[in-house]
């Protein structure tokens, strides 16, 4: 039996994944503005995993008899300094993630809720890739100074990536 108390937990990261996915898009929206398509694709590929997040937090409550509240959303950072900000303010939400999930999975251990602590596992291992994946990009701009055809050629890239579910 999962106590109320995981339950709300569990419930506030659901929420948590779909401000990620609302604050993704804001980057996404910015990347447009500033004609970097293939980044603002990158923004929009990593909304939809959070929404996929989200989903699967909705589901596991669902399993485990909770009630799955919605509830409002902040409105997201949606200017930037540079394209290089836009990816440190990524990365920095993804470290909050992580934070989260942590928190979340020591509130399970407490609790000796295994079958929830595995279910947080796969978030665990997730967060580990999300917050390479930031650190790489930043790198890379950094590396070519943030303009000129390293961007140009990151931007071509990041237009390839598409998110599509796991198959379970
Ligand atoms: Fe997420």
């Amino acid at each position: 039996m999962v106590s109320q108390k995981l339950i709300k937990a569990l419930n506030d990261q659901y929420n948590y994944e779909l401000l990620s996915a609302h604050y993704y898009l804001a980057m996404a929206a910015y990347c447009t503005e500033e004609d970097l398509d293939g980044c603002a694709n990158f923004f929009i590929q990593q909304a939809a995993e959070e929404k996929f997040h989200a989903d699967k937090f909705y589901d596991y409550i669902t399993e485990v008899d909770g009630r799955v509240l919605v509830t409002a959303i902040d409105e997201p950072q949606n200017n930037f300094k540079s394209l290089c900000d836009v990816f440190k303010v990524a990365l920095e939400h993804e470290q909050s993630v992580t934070k989260r999930i942590y928190n979340l999975m020591d509130i399970a251990t407490d609790e000796k809720e295994h079958a929830t602590k595995n279910f947080l596992n796969w978030f665990v291992e997730e967060q580990v890739e999300e917050e390479a994946t930031m650190k790489e990009i930043i790198k890379r701009i950094e590396r070519v100074g943030g303009e000129g055809h390293g961007i140009f050629m990151l931007d071509k890239e990041l237009g390839q990536r598409s998110f599509s579910e796991p198959s379970a």
